[in-house]
């Protein structure tokens, strides 16, 4: 299996610290960089993380503040600097359009790059290519959001040794998982046989929303869970007037949704110490990992 992880590019909300970068995450999977919300100092990120731009194949953005999204005519520009060859998707709500364009075309590059758009007008299926199922829905952030689920296909693995047992190999097994079944040696063998299948890992994506049932159900039994938690319980009524969550809330969001993960993030500029938040999260849900500029998290087997 290839790398399979998620690299903290940025974990600030609206205002970036001395510590934190303005909110940037890389999932790299299967072959492909699915880049979340590139806020601004992306690209720069990318080198203190020490990885080439050039493995992003989609970018999401959740909304149009500019925490979410100021990085996304730069990213562009860059994956230009280095032609890339590979369509970059870039997936965001249909009303940001205008946002989008001014983004891409906010300053002068020779476009040498394909960007194929996929302005999301509705929530539900967004795309299923055969590589990636990509799900969204609207969360409530006072403008249009979105909260995002991207899934790989199950895939069947083939135990090596029973299949050198019945003597199947090369072109027949492609055969077998084609026809289920193949004839060897005047006897049948089914796929079950030597196979079992991996269901395939989800990853849930909900930053700046107010709690709401529409992030549970985006999140409902995802392996990994990115979550905004700009706030500490204690400041409560500041996650309400600007419609964000605290780091209790993400956890009973991560709790009712069932996820195996939860990954906390969007940290308020007032808070030095991110632990307490970590800590204040894992009373409700013990597995939250802490966002930190830079970290890498594997996806948990
Ligand atoms: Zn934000
Ligand atoms: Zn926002």
């Amino acid at each position: 299996m290839s790398v399979r992880d998620i690299i903290i590019l940025g974990c600030s909300s609206q205002q970036p610290t001395r510590f934190r970068n303005h909110g940037a995450y890389l999932v790299r999977w299967n072959d492909e960089g699915l880049l979340f919300d590139p806020g601004e100092g992306t690209q720069r990120q990318f080198i203190y993380a020490e990885i080439a731009p050039t493995v992003v194949s989609r970018i999401f953005i959740s909304h149009f503040h500019g925490d979410h999204c100021l990085g996304v005519g730069s990213m562009l520009m860059r994956l230009n600097l280095d032609k890339v060859t590979q369509p970059i998707h870039c997936y965001y709500p249909a009303s940001g359009k205008k946002n989008f364009d001014r983004l891409r075309y906010g300053c002068v590059y020779r476009e040498n790059i394909t960007v194929v758009e996929h302005p999301v007008k509705q929530a539900g299926l967004v795309e299923d290519d055969g590589k990636f199922k990509i799900e969204a829905v609207f969360l409530e952030h006072g403008i249009e959001n979105i909260g995002w689920r991207v899934t790989e296909p199950d895939m069947i693995k083939f135990h090596k040794e029973e299949l050198k047992q019945f003597g199947i190999d090369g072109p027949q097994v492609r055969k077998l998982e084609q026809d289920k079944k193949i004839k060897v040696d005047g006897r049948w063998v089914s796929l079950e046989e030597v196979s079992h299948v991996r269901a395939g890992d989800s990853l849930a994506y909900v930053v700046d929303t107010r709690f709401c049932k529409q992030a549970i159900e985006i999140a409902r039994g995802a392996k990994v869970l990115i979550c905004e938690s700009t706030y500490l319980e204690e400041d409560r009524d500041k996650a309400e007037e600007y419609m964000h969550m605290t780091a209790k809330q993400a956890a009973q969001l991560a709790k009712d949704a069932g996820v195996q993960q939860l990954i906390i993030t969007h940290f308020s500029a007032r808070y030095r110490d991110l632990e307490e938040l970590g800590r204040e999260a894992r009373e409700v849900f013990p597995n939250t990992l802490v966002a930190e500029d830079l970290k890498r998290f594997p996806f948990p087997r």
